[in-house]
């Protein structure tokens, strides 16, 4: 039986990697049961390709999405030489890979990858920090491939407040973006980079929302009505989210899953089913795929790594989504959304 190819909206595979190198650890080619991705095991998995985050760490804490000590702004220089490192590791992977890992820059290099097999990869950035105010490194990113940047990681930097991770709390942390934060989601419109919304507070979300013509989107957050974390979104934000055609992905952190907002991974698959129906409901099936956190965050025992999105897949068919859901939360909305973001085809 062929299987659905899935796109996923967040992995921290490169972080992973660049750990591991310092550390002598197995590259992205080999079959390892480290974290949660490597090329053996996505194909496995059957994941089609996804977003390939760059995150720029603060201090050594294993975990992005719920770090050990209190995020705190760092510095340009130092954020563009470990940008530069990590975004260097996807082109060496891509160049080593024969053919089969390919980095992409169109709504048409995916499609063709997810047809022919090639694992496809977004250069994302997880917070700004590399980009100066004069918006230099934007240009230079954008050409060598950056096609998705989120404003922030949970922490301030010249743009905007992340927010900062806690709970149960609101995501409403702070003030908005700042006057160079507003001329950098205008730049991104330009040039056709995805603006991606997950670590940054409730006031924002919405500049980001009156000054943005492109369509919303959340890469990895979950419903705040279910698990009130301030990673997680509000009702009023997956309105806002609907209105712009833009998409959430579902997150698999335990810490976003589960109601208790804890860390323990024996979460059932029905915790996940309940926040995608959750979202389904308010953002339409046309406004949901999967943004997993894979290889930055603690995932449900049951899913283990990327091997295990068949289970899910299976769990969500078995629970009532329908052949067409089930291809448009795999891969057919983030398609719809990237080319409603993108320039060119
Ligand atoms: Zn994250």
């Amino acid at each position: 039986m062929s299987r659905v190819p899935i796109f996923d909206g967040h992995n921290d595979t490169l972080l992973k990697l660049y750990r591991q190198r310092q550390d002598g650890g197995p590259g992205f080619f080999d079959r390892s049961d480290q974290g949660h991705i490597d090329l053996p095991r996505a194909r496995e998995g059957g994941l089609g390709g996804g977003f390939f985050a760059v995150f720029v760490p603060s201090a050594r804490s294993s975990n992005t999405d719920s770090p050990s000590s209190p995020p705190a702004p760092i510095e340009l220089g130092y954020a563009q030489q470990v940008t530069l490192t990590m975004a260097a590791q996807l082109f060496r992977i891509e160049s080593e890979s024969g053919g089969q890992v390919k980095v992409v820059r169109t709504v048409d290099e995916i499609v063709g990858c997810l047809e022919s097999g090639v694992l496809a990869a977004i250069l994302h950035f997880e917070g700004a920090e590399a980009i100066d105010p004069n918006l230099d490194a934007l240009e230079v990113f954008y050409r060598a491939g950056l096609r998705s940047l989120g404003l922030v990681w949970s922490r301030p930097n010249t743009f905007a407040h992340g927010v900062p991770f806690g709970f149960p709390a609101s995501p409403d942390t702070g003030p908005g973006l700042t006057d160079a934060g507003r001329e950098l989601v205008r730049a991104c419109n330009r040039l056709g980079i995805l603006i991606d919304l997950s670590h940054l507070n409730e006031q924002g979300f919405w500049d980001v929302a009156r000054i943005s013509t492109a369509p919303l989107v959340a890469t990895h957050s979950n419903a705040h009505a279910l698990c009130a974390t301030t990673r997680n979104l509000t009702d009023r934000q997956l309105d806002a989210i609907k209105e712009s055609d833009g998409i959430v992905g579902l997150n698999f952190s335990v810490s976003f899953l589960r109601e208790d907002g804890g860390k323990d991974p024996d979460v059932p698959l029905e915790t996940m089913l309940r926040h995608l129906d959750y979202l389904a409901e308010h953002l339409g099936i046309d406004r949901v795929g999967l943004g997993s956190d894979f290889d930055g965050t603690t995932v449900p025992r049951e899913i283990g790594d990327v091997t295990g999105l068949p289970k899910l897949m299976a769990a969500l068919a078995a629970h009532g989504y329908d052949e067409a859901s089930l291809r448009k939360i795999a891969h057919e909305n983030w398609i719809r959304v990237l080319g409603k973001t993108w320039k060119g085809t």
